[in-house]
């Protein structure tokens, strides 16, 4: 073991798992109204990571596309909640 900071996390059923190297970016508690129905309640855990730091090490999530500018990862089998990332790639300046 190399000391780097990583975190590793995934699914109820344990079909899909994922690790993310490095800091974990903004965490907070989402209450906007798409991230209240992925969750199944009044709001959603989330932490930020760059896409290159976010890597699946098992299995495969669905995508669901709950509104134009967000996707949403699930896990297939038992409905884990899993990731979010934008439709379409921010805008550079
Ligand atoms: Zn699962």
């Amino acid at each position: 073991m190399n000391g780097a900071e990583s975190h590793s996390g995934g699914c109820q059923c344990g079909a899909v798992r994922y690790r993310i190297a490095g800091k974990l970016g903004y965490p907070h508690l989402c209450h906007c109204r798409m991230c209240q129905k992925a969750g199944g309640n009044f709001f959603m855990a989330l932490a930020g990571t760059r896409e290159e730091t976010f890597e699946i090490t098992r299995g495969a999530p669905r995508w669901f596309s709950s509104s134009d500018p967000c996707r949403r990862g699930f896990c297939e089998r038992c409905g884990t909640p899993l990731s979010s990332r934008p439709s379409i790639p921010p805008m550079s300046a």
